[in-house]
Formats: C-alpha cells, sequence, structure tokens
C-alpha cells in the first residue's frame, strides 16, 4: 500500500523554490472556499492591492496568472504579440532563451541581442538594436538572470524602449521582493515574476501587471490570443476590477491564500527592509564564500544578492559535493544550468531563506565538504569573516 507523503524538512538555497514561511504554509491549509464566494472575492482584490504595491504600479491590469513564472512569460508573450511582429530580445543567460522560444511561437520573430553568459545587458548593444528596427513592437529583458546570477539595469532599458516607441517586457521572476524593482517609475509595459523565489511562496503562481498602453495593445488585437487559458481578455472577467465576477477557470484557491499571506508579509516588513535584508545576507556571504577560495561568476556591480553563482576548481566533483550537502546538513544548492552547467553552484539566498542562519549554515556546511573533499580550506576563518559582516 502507497502511504501519505512526508517530505524531508530541508533548507532551500538553490535558484527557487526557497523555503516557504511557516506563515504561508498555515494559510495554505486554510478552509477551501468557492472560488465566486464573495469572502474570497474580498481577498482577490486585496491581493491585487498587494501586488500593485509589491510591484509599486498602479497598473489596473494587475494580476496572479494560475500557473508558474513559465506561465506568466508565456501570458505577456501570448497577449501582446501577433503573427509578424519583431521583438528585441536582450539575452544574457537561460531564461532570454526562453523568451525566444516564446516569441517564435507565436509567429513572431525574435532579434536576438546577446552578451555573455555572467555579465549584464549591454545597453549601447540594446540601443543599437532598437536604431537597426524601428519597426519593432517591444524589446524584451531578464531583471535577475537566474542561470547567472546576473542583474541588469531594466530601468535604462525600459528607457530606451519608450524612446524608441517601443512596449518594454521585463522577466522579474527572480527580482521582485529581493532587489529594487519600480514598475511606474521605471516605465516597464508588461513584466511578470513568480511566487517561489524571493516571495517565499509555494511554486504555481505568476503575478503579471501591465501598463495602460499595453492593456489597450491586448484589448486591440486584430487576432484572437492563440492560448484560451492565458487570454487576458477572457481572464478578465474573473479578476477585472467590476463587481461581476464570471467563470472563467477555478481558481487555485489555497494557492492564492498562501500568495496573499506572503505579500503581507512583504508588506509588513517594507519593500526597502526586504531590499536591504537580501543585501546584507548577501555581504556577508560573500564575505564567508571569498575567504573559502572561492570566486563569484559576476563582477560585484552586477551581483544578484539573492542569486550567488560560486565556480570552483576542477578537482571538485559537483554532484558528490551536492549529494553530502543534501544527505549530511539537508541543504539544496542548485547546479550550474545551460552554458554554466558543470562549473558553478548557484546557491539562492532568496525571501524567507535569506537569513543570518542560513548565510552561516552554507558557509560551514560546504566548507566542511569541501575540506572533506581534500580542499585546503579554513571553515571557522569562513563562518567569522561573515559573522563580521553582521557585526560591522
Ligand atoms: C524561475 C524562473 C522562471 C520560471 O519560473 P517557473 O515558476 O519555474 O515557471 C522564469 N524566469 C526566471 C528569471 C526565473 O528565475
Amino acid at each position: 500500500m502507497i502511504r501519505s507523503f512526508h517530505p524531508p524538512v530541508r533548507t532551500l538555497m538553490g535558484p527557487g523554490p526557497s523555503d516557504v514561511n511557516p506563515r504561508i504554509l498555515e494559510a495554505l491549509s486554510r478552509p477551501t472556499i468557492g472560488h465566486l464566494d464573495p469572502a474570497f472575492i474580498q481577498m482577490m482584490d486585496e491581493t491585487k492591492l498587494l501586488l500593485q504595491q509589491a510591484f509599486l504600479t498602479s497598473n489596473e491590469l494587475t494580476m496572479p496568472v494560475s500557473a508558474p513564472g513559465s506561465a506568466g512569460m508565456e501570458t505577456v508573450f501570448t497577449n501582446l504579440l501577433e503573427r509578424g511582429d519583431r521583438v528585441i530580445i536582450c539575452q544574457n543567460g537561460v531564461f532570454g532563451g526562453r523568451m525566444k522560444e516564446n516569441v517564435e511561437r507565436c509567429g513572431a520573430e525574435a532579434i536576438m541581442v546577446e552578451d555573455l553568459w555572467g555579465s549584464t545587458i549591454d545597453i549601447d548593444k540594446a540601443e543599437q538594436a532598437l536604431r537597426d528596427n524601428p519597426d519593432a513592437k517591444a524589446l524584451a529583458c531578464v531583471h535577475a538572470e537566474t542561470s547567472t546570477g546576473a542583474r541588469s539595469d531594466v530601468g535604462v532599458l525600459c528607457g530606451l524602449a519608450a524612446k524608441y516607441d517601443c512596449l518594454s517586457i521585463v522577466d522579474a521572476v527572480t527580482s521582485l521582493g529581493g532587489i529594487e524593482l519600480q514598475v511606474d517609475e521605471w516605465g516597464i509595459d508588461a513584466i511578470y515574476s513568480g511566487t517561489q523565489k524571493c516571495l517565499s511562496c509555494v511554486p504555481g503562481l505568476s503575478p503579471v501587471s501591465f501598463s495602460e498602453r499595453a492593456a489597450k495593445v491586448i484589448r486591440e488585437r486584430k487576432s484572437k490570443v492563440q492560448s484560451w487559458f492565458l487570454d487576458l481578455n477572457l481572464v478578465m472577467a474573473y479578476w477585472g476590477g467590476d463587481a461581476k465576477r464570471s467563470y472563467h477557470h477555478t481558481a487555485p484557491v489555497n494557492s492564492l491564500y498562501a500568495l496573499h499571506e506572503s505579500l503581507v508579509i512583504l508588506q509588513e516588513e517594507g519593500l526597502q527592509n526586504a531590499w536591504h535584508r537580501h543585501a546584507l545576507n548577501h555581504d556577508a556571504f560573500v564575505a564567508g564564500i571569498e575567504t573559502l577560495g572561492l570566486k563569484f561568476v559576476v563582477d560585484k556591480e552586477y551581483r544578484l544578492p539573492q542569486l550567488n553563482a560560486v565556480s570552483f576548481p576542477d578537482s571538485i566533483d559537483d554532484g558528490r559535493v551536492r549529494t553530502a550537502l543534501l544527505n549530511d546538513y539537508s541543504l539544496e544548492i542548485g547546479a550550474g544550468l545551460g552554458a554554466l552547467a558543470g562549473s558553478v553552484w548557484r546557491i539562492g539566498l532568496m525571501g524567507y531563506a535569506s537569513n543570518k542562519k542560513n548565510v552561516l549554515l552554507c558557509i560551514s556546511a560546504l566548507g566542511n565538504v569541501l575540506a572533506a573533499e581534500g580542499l585546503a580550506v579554513d571553515v571557522s576563518k569562513a563562518v567569522a569573516a561573515a559573522q563580521a559582516v553582521y557585526a560591522s
């Protein structure tokens, strides 16, 4: 007989999902009610408001898509694009490549502007592409490239898109709640995020937001959105602001309780305080990791505090180290992805998982495992270096 599933208790310091705050797990277990129940509708309205506050936007078209970040990505592209449209995509890692896939599956053309993995998006190259392609409908970029740990200046990129009369599309799956993100101030037209990274909520929802300009493009499409499920013209009949909520699909009721709770927690902490916390824990982590003799892939200026790509010596067996961390410390860190597979670890300090306890655990556990693998490391010196950052 198959028995109930009880997952092991882990510390999640990979590229997502991150550790979920127990308050959110408790919210998830509250009684399921109907997705058209007046009490639920009121919670939806609050969730929308909390999302606007987290995105720093007054965009009316702001809501969570009932599926993970990848579906938020697909929502943005399928709703904004029609056959024959051209889109400039700035790629510096895995997720820019997924944007290309999305654009092409919409029957549109992707104009790629490529930068090295681990570097930030080159502003001049992006502007040149805008100049060279005056008919481009949109410029798309990833704010926080989770595959490399690099941050790009989406504020400047979106400003340039507007200057060349282009819509701007931003992937903020890993940035929301972890680093500064200002949807209105930066003039972002369409943005999607995820719940399982810096919001520390359960995976499976994707907050999205569209400017009035982008909403108009969606309303005035010549062709139907090819995805019935993701067609915002239909979804809005359920999530729209007016009172007449009508059935589109059954909302993931309990997951939405969880998102609501995670946004309440973010509001209680304050957005700026959350950004500062991520920055502080990152600084302490850097001090410890560098004292262990390991190197960061991304230049200091463009490093994401919530996703640390760390390279390791050739002599180290990547899989053995991660297995030892999981088995001996119940600690999950991420492997490299795409071009960086096998040469880096991706260590997340996201949301609830971005705390002093995890920083010190990871440095000592990783240090001990590396020592067992024969690397000459001074674990206590590394832990002390991290501690010193908190003390200063
Ligand atoms: C995780 C991630 C996604 C995909 O989100 P899922 O919830 O896994 O579908 C998209 N973009 C970036 C930058 C991500 O880190």
